[in-house]
């Protein structure tokens, strides 16, 4: 949620302020600003995209070569020009920009007010600076011991950088919560929500933990120390990401890139972990822990939005293949129920950023408890693997479109590998069954290239209903949570309404709905519920509901009763969602397109949710 960037050295400030916002703007895009320093200070702020912000400031002198800049993801104020970042101290002399929440902002809003502070948003943050500026004055101290102090009186989470009038060599920046990464050039410095605005001038970063604050000098010299106050010696890692990885190498949308990207990315995620030949999988963090885990009373899978889908998918596989009793819960819910949980339970917690602020939280109370966390992200140096025990990157590579798509893919192979890795361990798979499963999780790649090969049909299907106000998606077992994740799709970027359901239960409820408007995706590729499944889409087409079914390759009852099939290669079930979720993802992008909606940045979502 929200994007931050920041430079000093001796570049123009302002270009790089400007592509670094445009590679964050996933992040959040309801308003968007900069302020840049030179003799004093410029703040130009605007509600809208980031283009709408470079429109406004097209005629400024926006000469520097020291600034910060924001892409606003509200959450105190509505997104206005006002509201926007950065915000500006009481004297104009101070200017910061903020991702986070800070939760007790009134009573100090209250207090500063009480000292003759006036506001001019309604955000956390103006109040934030402001208590910087006041603790300046009352204690004499420098901007350094300010920012310290009034982050050890604040509650919440933020990554901030602040900015003073009267000092163009230095920015100081800090973090709790919310993510920060330090570039270190030469004699230059740059500061980020993320990797992707300094990728292209620096392979040398600084990931700053929580409770971390750094002081970056134009002089090329910075240090790190914690709110406490205690100097930490920073370490310096070597970026990976490439500048391709965060373009959209002639696709129109990054969710279509991103779509496209799931065959190499999924082998990726299994490369150097399994061998069909030698008959082995081997997940680093697993291996270490695997006796602890194959003694787990139980696995705790917790997540967010589509994360959450991939959970309920390795629930299914674990459950099935390791015979170990697992548990999916939403992270939100989990971390406020207390749960009953202790050094017998493994929790895997899975997240695309890695920064997810409910699964943070989920995880520290597991930890407390003594349970064994395991980590699944795509982040690298997220905060998620960070505070893990032991865990798996799904290495998707950077993922931009807000609606999940590779990531997804990816955590499911991840969690294959999971379940196959335990069951091996535990003796409950036959090594030839294992095998076969591996066989075939080596064709993956090439099965899930020829369900994009249908990507003409489903364009097809979706201007037959893309006007259509409901959707419902329908599956059991395996395709049960893919339904889920394909209504989620459908959801997030077209703004229809629809529902994930599992198909046996449609007649408890949903099938109320149902009429000649309505249409129905089926997933009915899994041979185990064929029959069944049938009979569901015989009780949708007696309502006269339309019915899209996915289905293998070769099918020839369904074709008979739906009014469209789309053929998917046939595979193992239990690695049947990595196939069957790729239509429902095209689906939901043509349908989005065709309604003119912003695919990559649909409204009102962010794509690292950062607040609770
Ligand atoms: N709480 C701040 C605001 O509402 C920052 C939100 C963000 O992370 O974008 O402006």
């Amino acid at each position: 949620m929200c994007g931050i960037v920041g430079y000093i050295g001796n570049r123009e400030v302002f270009p790089i302020l400007l592509k670094g916002l445009k590679r964050l703007e996933y992040r959040g895009y309801d308003s968007a600003g900069i302020a840049i320093l030179n003799g004093d200070l410029h703040v130009y702020k605007k509600a809208g995209k980031v283009s709408d912000l470079e429109k406004h400031i097209a005629d400024s002198d926006v000469t520097s070569t020291i600034g910060i800049g924001h892409t606003r993801w509200a959450t105190h104020g509505a997104p206005n020009d006002e509201n926007a970042h950065p915000h500006l101290s009481q004297s104009g002399n101070l200017t910061i920009i903020h991702n986070g929440i800070i939760e007790n902002y009134a009573s100090i809003k209250t207090e500063l007010k009480g000292r003759g502070y006036t506001f001019h948003s309604d955000t956390d943050t103006e109040v934030l600076i402001n208590l910087i500026e006041e603790i300046k004055k009352q204690e004499k101290c420098t901007l350094e011991d300010a920012v310290r102090i009034a982050l050890n009186q604040v509650i919440g989470a933020y990554a901030i950088v602040v900015m003073d009038k009267n000092n163009p060599n230095q920015l100081i920046a800090a973090r709790k919560g919310s993510p920060l990464v330090l570039g270190i050039g030469e004699k230059e410095f740059f500061i980020a929500s993320d990797a992707s605005p300094i990728v292209e001038y620096t392979k040398n970063v600084v990931y700053l933990d929580d409770q971390e604050y750094a002081v970056i000098n134009r002089t090329g010299d910075f240090y790190i120390k914690t709110l406490g106050n205690v100097e930490k010696s920073p370490a310096i890692q070597k970026l990976e990401m490439s500048i391709e990885a965060i373009e959209k190498g002639g696709f129109e949308h990054f969710m279509l890139k991103e779509i496209y990207e799931q065959p190499k990315v999924i082998a990726d995620s299994l490369r150097g972990r399994m061998s069909a030949v030698e008959g082995w999988i081997k997940l680093g963090g697993l291996d270490e822990y695997i006796n602890r885990i194959n003694n787990a009373h139980r696995i705790i899978i917790t997540a967010c939005g589509t994360s959450w889908h991939s959970g309920l998918i390795g629930e299914y596989l674990i459950e099935e293949l390791a015979r170990v009793n697992v548990e999916v819960e939403y992270a939100s819910e989990f971390r406020y129920r207390n749960p009953i949980i202790n050094s017998s339970d493994v929790v895997l917690a899975i997240s695309q950023s890695g920064e997810t602020a409910d699964t943070l939280a989920a995880i520290e109370l597991a930890k407390e408890r003594q349970a064994l966390i395991y980590g699944i992200c795509n982040v690298i140096g997220s905060s998620i693997a960070r505070v893990s025990h032991a865990g798996s990157y799904t290495h998707a590579g950077p993922e931009i479109g807000v609606a999940s798509t590779k990531a997804f893919s990816t955590q499911v192979s991840i969690l294959i590998l999971i379940a196959l890795q335990i069951a091996k361990h535990k003796g409950t798979i036959a090594n030839s069954k294992l095998r076969e499963i591996l066989y075939e999780l080596e064709n993956i790649p090439k099965k899930v290239e020829k369900a994009l090969a249908l990507d003409e049909q489903v364009k097809e299907i979706a201007a037959i209903y893309k006007d259509a106000p409901n959707f419902l998606y329908l599956g059991r077992g395996l395709n049960f949570p893919v339904a889920l994740e394909g209504a989620l799709k459908l959801k997030e970027i077209s703004y229809i309404h629809a529902e994930g359901y599992p198909a046996a239960e449609m007649k408890h409820g949903p099938i109320a709905l149902i009429d000649e408007a309505m249409p129905v995706v089926f997933l009915a590729t899994n041979q185990s519920a064929y029959e069944k499944i049938i009979s569901n889409i015989q009780e949708v087409k007696a309502r006269k509901g339309k019915v899209i079914a996915i289905v293998n390759e070769g099918d020839t009852e369904i074709k008979e009763i739906a009014d469209h099939v789309i053929e998917v290669p046939a595979t193992e079930e239990i690695l049947s969602p990595l196939v069957t979720i790729v239509p429902l993802q095209l689906l939901s992008y043509h349908i989005a397109v065709m309604r003119g909606a912003n695919v990559d940045q649909p409204r009102n979502l962010a794509k690292s949710v950062t607040v609770e």
